[in-house]
């Protein structure tokens, strides 16, 4: 038995008032709140064993290495990865493919390589591969979407050829809430012995992901968005390219031994994580997981669906309203458009009744510029958003409709 009035209560900042009317907030692709479990780990953490990691010998930077680790462990059971070292931490999604780009760039791409992205990925799958193109000399190739949303993957076949590299594509769509059928495309790609990196930012928090059944070679994701503190990430890579890739970023933490002439690393994940890694945000991701596992994924995934599919249903018969994106399959987020109306105005004056959406291009500009708009509304669902909440929401769309016709 969900129950959702109990888990709202779990999570402090949902009792706030915005401009004394009730917080409603549907921004939780931007980034989700967090449940009082993880704000007690990130209280704890600080008040009782707060000390750097893998340094000291002393009692505080053993526990702390040990949680850290421990945080480690934990995402590695939620994607099902093979092996520890394959769970590298970074600051959130953005950084976790600039690492790929960085480091696999350097070891594996060359001039003339080909690299396939897709029309609908979010900036931080875009402009990494891009000046990883312009440095290198390689070529960016975009799979098209077709009017729906949907990717058009007819032309993925064609696309792909004896210089494609790496392809890297969104697991769900930030902007349409659209679920890409990204085993199929790994599986084609496998078959030519190409990666492909899967940006999960918007799965893993809507839906189990086992990274050795996906068969992934990447698997990018943030904290933040899954109920976790900011500034903490996680990118999974397979164990043969975690061994074939140079370092990221270069310093302490991540060396066996230092001299003038020469610098040996440690093994992954460790040669990846130079400097003061964020312990803090590890720490609060191990609680969120664990918060998310309380619940269980499976019951927050009926819960987000019915949810979905009622805004879904809802907002489509709204007059002068475009709902962007169709696919059976769909989570998290939902874009529209008001007709004649800016979506800022709307987003402005929906603030004004306390109900936090997000407007604008999300970081997605290529697929604002696919369907010939500035920008769209996006109302976005996590684990405790309710029925009331878009009842509010469609009632706050029919009265901004009404003070801007
Ligand atoms: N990819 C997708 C699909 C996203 O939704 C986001 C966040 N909006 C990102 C990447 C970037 O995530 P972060 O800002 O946490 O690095």
């Amino acid at each position: 038995m969900y129950d959702i009035n109990k888990i709202r209560a779990d999570f402090p900042i949902l009792g706030e008032k915005i401009y004394d009317k009730p917080l409603v907030y549907l921004d939780n692709a931007a980034t989700t709140q967090k449940p009082q479990k993880v704000l007690d780990a990130i209280f704890e953490f600080y008040s009782s064993i707060n000390s750097n990691i893998h340094r000291g010998v002393h009692f505080l930077s053993e526990q702390a290495s040990t949680a850290y680790e421990e945080a480690r462990e934990t995402v590695k059971k939620y994607i099902n990865a093979k092996k520890i070292s394959e769970i590298i931490f970074t600051q959130g999604t953005t950084d976790s493919i600039n690492m790929v780009a960085d480091s696999f760039g350097r070891a594996c791409i060359n001039q003339g390589d080909e690299i396939i992205i897709s029309e609908m990925e979010h900036h931080s799958n875009i402009v990494p591969w891009q000046m990883l193109g312009e440095h290198k000399g390689a070529v960016l190739k975009i799979i098209p979407i077709n009017q729906d949303g949907t990717l058009n993957l007819k032309r993925l076949k064609t696309l792909i050829t004896d210089k494609t590299r790496l392809i890297a594509v969104t697991y769900v769509s930030n902007v349409l809430g659209i679920i890409y059928p990204v085993k199929k495309i790994i599986d084609v790609a496998h078959l030519r012995n190409i990666p492909v990196l899967i940006d999960g930012a918007q799965a893993v928090q809507h839906r189990p992901v086992d990274v050795q059944s996906l068969d992934c070679d990447f698997f990018a994701f943030s904290g933040h968005k899954m109920y976790a503190g900011t500034g903490i990430g996680v990118l999974y890579a397979k164990q043969k390219w975690l061994d074939t890739m140079p370092p990221y970023r270069y310093g302490g933490g991540m060396i066996s031994s230092v001299n003038f002439e020469k610098t040996s690393f440690l093994k992954p994940p460790h040669n990846f994580e130079a400097g003061t890694p964020n312990i803090a945000g590890a720490v609060s991701l191990k609680a969120a997981i664990e918060y998310i596992n309380y619940i269980g994924l499976k019951n927050i995934t009926d819960q987000e669906m019915k949810l979905y599919n009622y805004a879904l249903n809802r907002l489509s018969r709204l007059p002068g309203l475009t709902v962007y994106g169709k696919a059976e399959n769909r989570c998290g987020a939902l874009s529209f458009n008001l007709h004649d109306i800016h979506p800022y105005d709307a987003g402005s004056l929906l603030d004004k009744m306390g109900i936090a959406v997000r407007t604008g291009k999300h970081c997605a500009e290529p697929l604002m510029n696919r369907f010939k708009i500035q920008g769209s509304i996006r109302a976005s669902f996590a684990m405790y958003n309710n029925k009331q909440e878009v009842d509010i929401l469609i009632d706050g769309i029919k009265k901004v409709q009404q003070m801007l016709k």
